[in-house]
């Protein structure tokens, strides 16, 4: 579904993506791992094009992704992205929060707009807080609404990036077991997590990045169990 083929990036001298082969099929779940400063965040961003790529190419569903604004802009409406920091928009409802992107991009009413939104507020056991302020949120509340306002765009693939990181320990559950449900649905992902245990039990691939590389990839007993790259087996033996 997601073909990346050779990616680089480079900000100024710093070459922070060094070459990227990947294949993301529909209804996978891909977990990114990697030390800090790897590029797992640089590789999501170029996915999405919010940095575009200084080489290589993006295919999805078999079409070239370019600058072009119309091919863009359409690619960006079927890939959701979920921030570590939610992003949800301050100054807006929860429910417009969601509803927004469907009403300006999709041209839907706020009539249907409001009705998908509800569903998902319900979905996420969020719908007493419609008409709240993002501000008026826990941490966990905010990440659900974030989730949420992906989906009402109805996305063929969801990008995480560390989505629980900024969340205090009691509230990170509910968020990974929101992306587990969607995980279930066959909803395909690729998520940048510090998440171990997620990785493990839920990702179908856990990819190892280091330095702008990707090291190994391999389903998730063969990355927790028998890792055979000596930066993996290092990096795993800080985080488990
Ligand atoms: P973390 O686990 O800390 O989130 P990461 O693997 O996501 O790390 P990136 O955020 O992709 O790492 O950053 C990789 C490198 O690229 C870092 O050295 C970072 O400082 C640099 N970098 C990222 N974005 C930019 C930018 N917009 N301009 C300049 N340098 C950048
Ligand atoms: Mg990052």
């Amino acid at each position: 579904m997601i073909k990346l083929n050779n990616i680089h990036k480079k900000f100024g001298d710093l070459h922070v993506l060094k070459g990227i082969d990947e294949e993301i099929n529909k209804g996978e779940v891909l977990a990114i791992i990697g030390p800090s400063g790897s590029g797992k965040s640089t590789l999501l961003r170029c996915i999405n094009f919010l940095e575009p790529p200084c080489d290589g190419d993006v295919h999805f569903e078999g079409k070239l992704i370019t600058k072009d604004s119309k091919i863009l802009n359409s690619y960006r409406q079927q890939i959701g992205m979920v921030f570590q920091q939610f992003n949800l928009f301050p100054n807006k409802t929860v429910l417009e929060n969601i509803t927004m992107a469907p009403i300006l991009l999709k041209k839907y009413s706020t009539e249907e707009a409001n009705e998908i939104g509800l569903a998902l507020l319900e979905r996420i056991g969020l719908s007493d807080k419609k008409n709240e302020f993002p501000s008026k949120l826990s941490g966990g509340q905010k990440q659900r609404v974030a989730i949420a306002r992906a989906l009402a765009m109805k996305p063929k693939a969801m990008l995480f990036d560390e989505p629980t990181s900024a969340l205090d320990p009691e509230m990170v559950g509910e968020v990974l077991e929101l992306m587990k449900s969607l995980a279930n649905e066959d909803v395909t992902m690729i998520v940048v997590t510090h998440e171990m245990g997620f990785a493990r039990e839920v990702a179908d691939r856990v990819l190892f990045m280091d330095e702008g590389a990707v090291v190994e990839s391999g389903s998730p007993k063969e990355i927790f169990t028998c890792a055979s790259h000596p930066r993996t087996i290092d990096f795993l033996s800080k985080v488990l």
